[in-house]
């Protein structure tokens, strides 16, 4: 063990003994990764300054970005945040349980670590089933990032966090591969109009459609109102170039130049691209919904067996490409 392992981390399937571990933690200010169906998260006592600064800790987070607050389908949301627009009963009604965080008034119970000081918190209500045991047995609010070293990729899977996370915490609960893959859709609901801070799932045009509209912010206005999004992210462990769809030519000549030079290249694109090149690839897959949900494996399997990871933007015309994009565009290094 190095010797700045703290934990002899265990890795467990959710039964009865690994949820009552995963409370006994909790409870005495530990921490504990759970898988969700966006990616695995790295959770704490929402209400336990102490225990939240362990995250940041471990993490390497800036000591700015704010973590969202988890809570079990059954947790009355209404004791830790002040309901200020009627649409939000449309959006929970419509969305949750599911990917999307929205951003409240806060009433101040949920710590002041886990909002950085912030008077709003972020609250999720994951859909996946093993969330949902987890967040149950442990009832109270979790306040949970990414569960992976600060910049780099998201894990959705428990070995994916085992590599970032292994000795700095006691306890990982693994529920298999997270199918949805990207974050969840980050809203802030604290005005007449809500406004997208981070892309997911759950598109603006989804929203729309449920209360009417939507802005669109993402921190492209260049005014950061989600702290988090200007932060490099998402980045594997090898040297990535990012192309444009229509520069083919550019990206296989990159690829036979790194292959020539004794490097490891990989491709990393959807199906429809990955038929014009010759070379080895990361294929993500055909659909948005796909390409999102293999975005951070491939990325993670890329790092072990590539030295250089050739990448390509997305555009599959669904409205998830935004968020997809959002990620691919931090994870990696545009080509020119
Ligand atoms: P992560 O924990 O890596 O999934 O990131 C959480 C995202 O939610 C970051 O972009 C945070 O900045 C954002 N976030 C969390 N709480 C708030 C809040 N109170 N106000 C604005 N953004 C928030
Ligand atoms: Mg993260």
């Amino acid at each position: 063990m190095c010797s700045d392992s703290k934990f002899g981390t265990e890795v467990l399937g959710i039964d009865d003994y690994s949820l009552s571990l995963a409370k006994k933690y909790i409870s005495s200010g530990e921490l504990v990764a759970f898988p969700t169906e966006t990616v695995y998260g790295l959770g704490a006592n929402a209400t336990d300054g102490a225990a939240i600064k362990k995250i940041f800790a471990a993490k390497g987070r800036p000591q700015d970005n704010p973590l969202i607050v988890h809570l079990h389908k059954d947790y009355d949301v209404d004791k830790l945040v002040e309901v200020e627009y009627d649409y939000v009963y449309k959006l929970r009604e419509k969305f949750l349980p599911g990917p999307l965080t929205m951003v409240y008034k806060s009433k101040g119970i949920v710590s002041k670590v886990a909002t950085c000081g912030l008077e709003t918190v972020g609250i999720r209500i994951p859909r996946s089933e093993a969330a949902q045991k987890f967040l149950r047995a442990v009832d109270m609010p979790i306040a949970a990032p990414s569960a992976n070293v600060s910049k780099h990729t998201s894990p959705v899977t428990a070995a994916h966090v085992f590599d970032d996370l292994s000795g700095k915490i006691p306890l990982i609960l693994d529920g298999g591969k997270c199918d949805g893959g990207i974050e969840s859709t980050v809203l802030d609901v604290t005005h007449e109009v809500p406004v997208i801070l981070r892309s997911g799932l759950i598109t603006c045009e989804m929203i729309k459609e449920a209360v009417g509209e939507c802005e669109y912010s993402d921190g492209s206005d260049k005014k950061v109102r989600s702290p988090g999004t200007k932060y490099a992210h998402y980045m594997p462990r090898s040297e990535t170039a990012l192309y444009r769809r229509d520069d083919i030519k550019g990206a296989q000549e990159a690829y036979d130049e790194a292959v020539k030079s004794g490097k490891r290249a990989y491709f990393m694109c959807d199906e429809e691209i990955g038929k014009l090149l010759h070379g080895n690839i990361l294929n993500l897959g055909k659909t948005a919904e796909e390409i999102a949900s293999n975005l951070y494996y491939r990325l993670l399997e890329g790092e072990k067996i590539a030295d250089i990871i050739i990448a390509f933007d997305v555009e599959t015309g669904s409205d998830i490409d935004t968020g997809i994009m959002n990620r691919l565009e931090k994870a990696c290094k545009r080509a020119d």
